[in-house]
């Protein structure tokens, strides 16, 4: 049976994950949030950062808005970090502070989908239920060499059925084996079939084709749109408002994308294109210095120290950051 190779192979191969340190609901869910778009590498900085100052639902509960947008900031998907309070704040109300242990319930809470779901019940909880995500969706179409396209809800659910009758005790263990599997073996590009321990029974080896499954339909293209941002400046301090509470970056600080009254000098910024899931924004930027300064101006250090600006405004503070301290710099050698 596969299982048995499986579960061997990941005794001896499982990366020493923090989050998989202690079998504990708090780390596990938010590990698997921050994971859900970022390489584990690159989430751990923010993995640890994250729990030294929430170390738990109840801390998170009452965090300020503003503090977790900026703990997220790099992470992107801010949607994500509003529901894990959200979901920190039913949990506390209705659960005394601690995550519900079924998977049937976790699925009730904000923000936490089937696979979260599945993940926190059986690695915390040892409830024997599924954990499908992409990484095991992967895994299932190259053993059983599923040629529908995975996209399909009824693929899914037909992979997920091949899931569930192939839970294995101990369940965490399992679970964890199949995403570290997907994750270190049976990689989406030139998947390292001679280092599987479940070759032998693998119906996309035996048949050579592993490289070209799963089968996924082409993604309808990104939508691209050319937005102008007006980066108002007052002597050293930069104008930010916060968006719109509809469409991207939801709420999150930005720049103005209207010219502002009294223009002292502009200067153009070098374009930069920031790619979201389904929309591209083309920008352009205009730094433009104004002398009357209303509320809303912050100064550099204000803006790194307190306030989040998602990474597609990144590129036009750090020309504008560039331009002020040259203007400075120009000023006092006059
Ligand atoms: Fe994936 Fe290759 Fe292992 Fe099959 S043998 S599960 S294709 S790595």
């Amino acid at each position: 049976m596969f299982q048995e190779e499986l579960l061997r192979w990941y005794k001896q191969n499982a990366r020493k994950l923090v989050f998989r340190q202690k079998k504990e609901a708090y780390s596990i869910w938010v590990s698997e949030i921050m994971a859900q778009q970022t390489r584990i590498e690159a989430m751990l900085p923010y993995f640890e950062r994250f729990i030294e100052r929430y170390p738990n639902l109840k801390s998170l509960a009452q965090a300020e808005d503003d503090d977790l947008v900026k703990i997220w900031q790099g992470l992107g998907y801010y949607n994500r970090v509003r529901n894990m309070k959200r979901c920190a704040i039913q949990c506390v109300e209705q659960f005394q502070g601690q995550f519900p242990k079924t998977k049937k319930e976790l699925c009730k809470l904000p923000g936490i989908g089937e696979y979260t779901a599945g993940a926190i019940a059986s690695i915390a909880f040892d409830e024997k239920v599924s954990a499908v995500d992409g990484n095991v969706i992967r895994v299932f179409s190259r053993f059983y060499h599923i040629t529908d396209d995975v996209s399909q809800m009824s693929t899914k659910k037909k992979i997920t059925e091949l899931v569930n009758a192939s839970l294995t005790e101990p369940i965490s263990d399992y679970n964890q084996a199949l995403m570290e599997l997907g994750a270190l073996v049976c990689i989406p590009k030139n998947p390292r079939c001679a280092a599987c321990p479940i070759q032998k029974e693998c119906q996309s080896y035996a048949y050579g084709d592993a490289d070209s499954l799963p089968v996924l339909a082409k993604k309808k293209p990104r939508r691209v749109e050319n937005p102008t941002f007006y980066i108002w400046v007052c002597q050293d301090k930069i104008h930010l408002k916060k968006r719109s509470q509809k469409g991207l970056l939801a709420g999150l600080f930005g720049f103005d994308e209207t010219l502002p009254e009294a223009v002292e000098e502009k200067r153009s910024l070098e374009p930069y294109t920031h790619i979201f899931s389904h929309v591209e924004w083309h920008m352009k930027g205009i730094v433009c210095f104004v002398k009357e300064k209303s509320e809303d101006f912050y100064s550099l250090s204000q803006i790194h120290d307190k306030v989040s600006i998602p990474s597609a405004f990144q590129p036009f503070l750090k020309q504008t950051e560039k331009i002020i301290k040259e203007r400075e710099k120009c000023q006092k050698s006059l």
